[in-house]
């Protein structure tokens, strides 16, 4: 009897194994735990067993009929999920859980787009140094010691004759020290000035531009940079030269455009002017030409700089300059 109630479990359990649906289990245990199930035959037979088997086999029957149920029920489950993904599906519409992925920080982005318009001009990008010698960074570009233009720059010193550049416009020097005319540059990098508020951080980006050839007018100046703003802003956007003064350019301008925000009717953001400074340019000095062995007879060129935090401000509606390096991943995820 112990013998036939292992061979009932095996049959049972390999039965229970190979079905696959809710009919044949259901069948399984009325063939074995059911009122006439074999399992249930013997239950009913214990009591006519001598009294040293009864306990035994009484035993074994029970754990053997609670092993069976509890694997019957397992089955039932497993079987009623699987008719569940079949008969409702799995979504296959439904969207993945997406990963955010890094991208590319908006200074950075304004920065390849005026190197992009500019290419497109025929412009090389240039590079230079953020470490530099006193003679690049001033000295060349017109603004020699004592110059009182250098009061316009808080500059960080390294030693004397070195500092960190206060901008670009170095780069515009080593070009020309390489490079014989023709040239047009784009000079886009990090420049530094000890300054810190709502308006300045001690480190901030700025693009030199740079073009030098025969017979180069302030006309081609007007024309390249007007064309440059209708592109990076939006096409017919009006805007204004004003007379301006820097060291390395003369005559030197101002380039103002109608507000961004206003359309040129006034706001706060352009303190009711309706307008908005937006870069510094002129023709290159003919005391910068001699610094580099130019003839300034022979050639002329225009020189123009900006800032591009500035120009990222304006583009995107930004307020305070400081969002920019404050690495709020908030902020830097809306571009
Ligand atoms: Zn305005």
């Amino acid at each position: 009897m112990i013998k036939e109630i292992s061979e009932i479990r095996d049959e049972a359990l390999q039965k229970i194994a190979q079905a696959d649906d809710a009919q044949t289990l259901k069948e399984i245990k009325s063939n074995y735990l059911g009122r006439k199930g074999r399992l249930t035959q013997i239950l009913k037979g214990v009591g006519s067993l001598s009294p040293e088997d009864k306990p035994i086999v009484g035993k074994l029957a029970n754990e053997v009929k609670i092993a069976i149920d509890n694997v019957l029920k397992n089955a039932e489950k497993n079987i009623l999920e699987k008719k569940d993904i079949i008969t409702h599906g799995i979504d296959i519409t439904l969207p993945g859980r997406r990963l955010s992925a890094g991208h590319v920080h908006p200074i950075t982005r304004i920065s390849r787009e005026i190197s992009r318009i500019f290419s497109r001009l025929g412009f090389q990008v240039e590079e230079g140094p953020e470490v530099e010698l006193d003679f690049y960074n001033f000295e060349a570009l017109n603004i020699p010691k004592e110059h009182p233009a250098r009061d316009m720059q808080d500059t960080f010193y390294i030693s004397d004759n070195i500092v960190l550049r206060t901008h670009t416009s170095p780069i515009q020097i080593r070009t020309m020290e390489k490079q014989k005319p023709p040239l047009k540059i784009i000079a886009p990098g990090k420049t530094y000035r000890c300054d810190s508020d709502v308006t300045h951080t001690p480190m901030f980006h700025q693009v030199e531009g740079l073009m030098v050839d025969k017979d180069i007018t302030f006309g081609d100046l007007k024309g390249i940079l007007t064309l440059f703003i209708h592109q990076m802003f939006y096409p017919e956007v009006k805007l204004r030269f004003r007379p301006s003064f820097f060291p390395f350019t003369e005559p030197s301008a101002e380039v103002d455009m109608a507000c961004v925000m206003c359309k040129g009717k006034g706001c706060r953001v352009c303190s009711n002017t309706g307008w908005l400074e937006i870069l510094g340019c002129g023709l290159v000095d003919p005391e910068v030409f001699k610094a580099v062995d130019y003839d300034p007879e022979e050639y002329t060129g225009f020189a123009f700089g900006m800032g591009i935090e500035r120009i990222a401000m304006l583009k995107y509606g930004i307020d305070d300059l400081r969002l920019f390096y404050d690495n709020d991943i908030r902020f830097l995820s809306q571009f």
